[in-house]
């Protein structure tokens, strides 16, 4: 994931300086840019500035995330201040499949919520843009300002950035919409005229254009109310749950295996793979949070590849996938339901078992055992687990 920050416009109505007005103790350019830096993923953020004020931008780049920006003069028109952005990170080495954010500067009401939105579904490979309902009706007027006529608000929507393709998509269509003389007044424009199906998300009410004088003001207060001053923190580590459930019943003949360790002289449970309901719920935990299927599709109990699996190995090859998908497990929380045998006396070495399988510290994973009481099947008839899982989205690959 990489991104363009337009910082260049000239601000014909409100004055050039307008994104350096201080909005919260940050100039208002800062707050998308730190906003991009915070997507995860996010390798390269390319701030288009004026010829000129390359000081005075490079002076308030964020020191931790410095080496994350890059600073270019623009051009005239916006356009060529995007293009010039995507010469920048084709030059830094992005390959033209790289997703790309182009987000205008002038919206520092945008959250971390909305680039995520629209970065997700950039990811996805869909060129997209957020949009908002119109809910003022719509006239058509002619050059003294009469009505000539309504126009249907309906299939009317209004575009916001940041607006997302890939780095190849979108240059390719910045050069043929220049090709044919069409000034692009946004990205969205480029693309949908070079033949490419533009996607939308739900934008956001808040994230308004510095457009007039006065128009800070109503920004300062979406800033206050939506990005208390520092929300790079929390999306930086992206954090999801799941929940997994299990249940398998006493099977006379079997050795009981429990949490990823075998219990000598129990009663085992029945089960395709060695039928272990705990790591069983850790699993799907973990598979759910990562969005990345479930376990019965995943090793579906008629296929003979995983007749008496250990179910150790079953859930190395979960935390493989999440991999995969991008998310490493952060934490396991996990109940066991059963009259026998009892957990505490083994506790300890069931989280550093579970621990090693996830690859986390094992001050990450607790184990609880508990009873039904006698009630229901996890009273006599079987064993019962439950678990949550929170995964984080693993650190961009540099
Ligand atoms: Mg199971």
């Amino acid at each position: 994931m990489v991104a363009v920050l337009v910082a260049a416009g000239a601000g014909r109505r409100m004055g050039a300086d307008k994104l350096w007005i201080e909005l919260h103790g940050r100039p208002a350019w800062r707050w998308s840019l730190d906003a991009l830096l915070a997507v995860p993923g996010m390798q390269r953020v390319v701030v288009v500035i004026p010829a000129g004020a390359e000081e005075r931008f490079a002076a308030a780049l964020p020191a931790e995330a410095a080496d994350r920006c890059l600073l270019v003069n623009g051009g005239a028109e916006r356009v060529d201040s995007v293009t010039a952005g995507i010469t920048a990170l084709t030059a830094a080495g992005m390959p033209d499949d790289m997703p790309l954010l182009v987000h205008d500067a002038a919206r520092p009401g945008a959250s971390s919520a909305l680039m995520l939105r629209v970065a997700d579904a950039v990811a996805l490979g869909h060129a997209v843009i957020p949009v908002v309902p119109l809910h003022d009706s719509i006239k058509r007027v002619d050059t003294t300002g009469r009505v000539i006529a309504p126009v249907d608000r309906e299939s009317l929507m209004a575009a916001q950035t940041p607006q997302a393709a890939t780095l190849g998509e979108l240059r390719a269509a910045l050069e043929e919409s220049r090709a044919w003389g069409r000034a692009a007044t946004d990205e969205a424009s480029a693309l949908a005229s070079g033949g490419i199906t533009v996607h939308t998300v739900p934008g956001e009410a808040g994230n308004l254009k510095m457009t007039e004088p006065g128009d800070e003001l109503r920004i300062a207060a979406v800033l206050a109310v939506s990005g208390s001053p520092m929300s790079v923190p929390a999306v930086a580590s992206r954090q999801r749950a799941g929940i997994g459930f299990d249940a398998h019943r006493r099977e006379s003949g079997r050795a009981l295996v429990l949490g990823g360790l075998k219990f000598p002289g129990e009663e085992g449970l029945a089960g395709h793979s060695d039928g272990d309901p705990a790591l069983h719920a850790v699993i799907d935990a973990l598979l759910g949070a990562a969005g990345a299927g479930d376990i019965g599709s995943l090793y579906p109990p008629d296929d003979d590849r995983w007749r008496g699996a250990d179910s150790g190995a079953l859930l190395e090859e979960a935390v493989e996938r999440l991999a995969t998908a991008g998310w490493a497990p952060s934490s396991i929380d996990l109940v066991i339901v059963a009259p026998h045998p009892a957990v505490a006396p083994r506790r300890d070495e069931m989280i550093i078992r579970i621990a090693g399988l996830c690859g986390i510290a094992s001050d990450r994973v607790a184990v609880k055992g508990t009873t039904s009481d006698g009630l229901g099947f996890a009273g006599s008839e079987g064993i019962a687990a439950y678990a949550i899982a929170v995964v984080s989205a693993k650190a961009p690959a540099e």
